[in-house]
């Protein structure tokens, strides 16, 4: 038996004083005490938790405000969802619907994959922002923040995300919180923990969430292809798989991934993109092998069922490396797939998503807008106080004359603000000479270049896809 963050007898009671207005949305039990003895709590709005372990207690986010809970049963199972706006605005009851009916479908399509639900209540806590996103899973809840446009209408992107957010996040219910790499079954947080697997639990996670999005139907397929555009966009830009392979790209989240420099495109990559990309490739790989009778996602509930908390066949709690290649190798077509697995997430290597695609009867091309004739710089920029290079892609044909930190202010004497200021300047000079001027630690400085053109970089996909492709659409509700 587990002895440490996980065992019982670490016994301790939260409590929390409220206004009387303010309620607490939160993933631990209440737990019926006394108002606590402290002179300086008057209020009659008490409410005590008791979580039986460690891990409960630092798992258990408790979001107290005077918003409302919007409760609903899921697959026979009850969901809240608590919104807050962070700037004070108002959430129409429309938005708050929506959200609970994308949910709904959600929770369904990973029932029919993992089985009945492994709690017996479930917190969406959601923060809306004028900008910032982001979002973090919990065993029973999770706690997700988006930029509020994502509830007005037209706002299609925005909302795509907060649906994938709300998909990924509550994914980890099972592919994180409950299967977990075999060191994390008792974390130690008293260091840096590592795992060599975060290709599995990010990426994987990343995968499968927008999979379910679209065998649910809360993303069309339209929604799906989109997307995938903007993450070709990121994945073709970047080279660090020269440098590094997704086991140490997890090995080193520490001080890489959270810690990003102006190089990190080009040295490092990222688990949760790069991830992704693997996952796609072996699906692809497996469907094709097993004429379609398998698909990766059954290998993410063969994991768990075998390895993870609350399981109603546990045979040994945790993974390593081995187990998930056990899993997919012992799958309808996997036998011969462990090879590309080790391949893929342990040397340096871009996986090839026009091979994967091509499985499925599609392909990819260039987008409209890339075709045009556009010069291209190959910057990373922020406007801050003018317009400010940040980083400089590996292929840039500035990359040996300019630096992260020197701020653009003109091109053949055209004064520079913005991006689109920049790409204006731009327009036409593909192969030309231009003159940049910049400012280098407030040393105004010319350079002269020959522009290189936009490259068309093929990142929309197209065709209708085969059969094969139809059936990684299908519901697995209706089998
Ligand atoms: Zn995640």
């Amino acid at each position: 038996m587990p002895s440490k963050g996980w065992s019982v007898g670490n016994e301790c009671t939260v409590s929390l004083s409220m206004p009387d207005d303010w309620s607490a949305a939160t993933q631990l039990h209440t737990y019926p005490t006394q108002t606590p003895d402290h002179t300086d709590w008057k209020g009659s709005n008490v409410v005590s938790w008791a979580p039986p372990t460690i891990d409960e207690l630092y798992d258990g986010v408790i979001e107290a405000d005077a918003c409302p809970n919007h409760s609903r049963m899921m697959s026979g199972v009850m969901h809240h969802l608590r919104i807050w706006d962070a700037g004070g605005q108002v959430v129409e009851d429309e938005a708050v619907e929506r959200i609970l009916d994308s949910m709904d479908k959600l929770v369904a399509e990973f029932v029919a994959l993992f089985g009945p639900l492994p709690y017996e209540e479930y917190w969406t806590i959601l923060f809306l922002t004028g900008g910032g996103r982001g979002g973090l899973e919990h065993l029973r809840s999770q706690t997700s923040m988006v930029p509020r446009k994502a509830l007005w209408p037209q706002q299609e992107e925005a909302w795509r995300d907060l649906v994938s957010l709300l998909s990924h996040e509550y994914l980890h219910v099972w592919n994180v919180k409950r299967l977990r790499q075999k060191e994390f079954v008792e974390y130690d947080l008293s260091k840096e923990s590592r795992t060599d697997l975060l290709w599995w639990f990010e990426g994987g996670t990343s995968w499968l969430g927008d999979i379910i999005c679209l065998k649910s139907g809360v993303w069309s397929e339209t929604d799906w292809r989109k997307d995938l555009e903007r993450k070709m966009k990121r994945f073709l830009a970047g080279d660090g798989n020269r440098h590094q392979s997704l086991t140490t790209s997890s090995h080193e989240a520490w001080i890489h991934l959270y810690r990003p420099h102006p190089y990190s495109r080009e040295s490092t990559i990222s688990y949760y993109l790069e991830g992704e990309m693997v996952m796609m490739c072996i699906d692809a790989e497996l469907r094709k092998r097993s004429k379609g009778e398998s698909g990766l996602e059954t290998l993410f509930a063969m994991l768990w069922k075998r390895h993870g908390l609350d399981s109603p066949v546990l045979e040994e709690l945790g993974i390593r490396h081995a187990d998930i290649r056990k899993g997919l190798t012992s799958m309808a077509g996997g036998k011969r797939l462990g090879i590309m697995l080790d391949k893929l997430t342990k040397q340096k290597i871009k996986p090839n998503l026009e091979a994967a695609m091509k499985i499925f009867g599609l392909s990819f091309e260039a987008t409209e807008k890339e075709k045009e004739k556009q010069a291209w710089l190959g910057l990373r920029l922020s406007q801050k106080n003018g317009l400010n290079i940040v980083g400089l892609q590996h292929d840039s044909c500035v990359r040996n004359i300019l630096m992260p930190d020197d701020e653009l202010i003109s091109i053949d004497g055209i004064r520079l603000r913005s991006p689109s200021e920049l790409k204006d300047a731009l327009a036409g000079k593909a192969g030309t000479d231009i003159e940049i001027m910049i400012s280098r630690h407030n040393s105004i400085q010319k350079f002269k270049v020959v522009a290189a053109a936009q490259q068309a970089d093929k990142v929309k996909l197209i065709g209708k896809g085969n059969k094969l492709w139809k059936a990684m659409l299908e519901s697995a509700q209706d089998s």
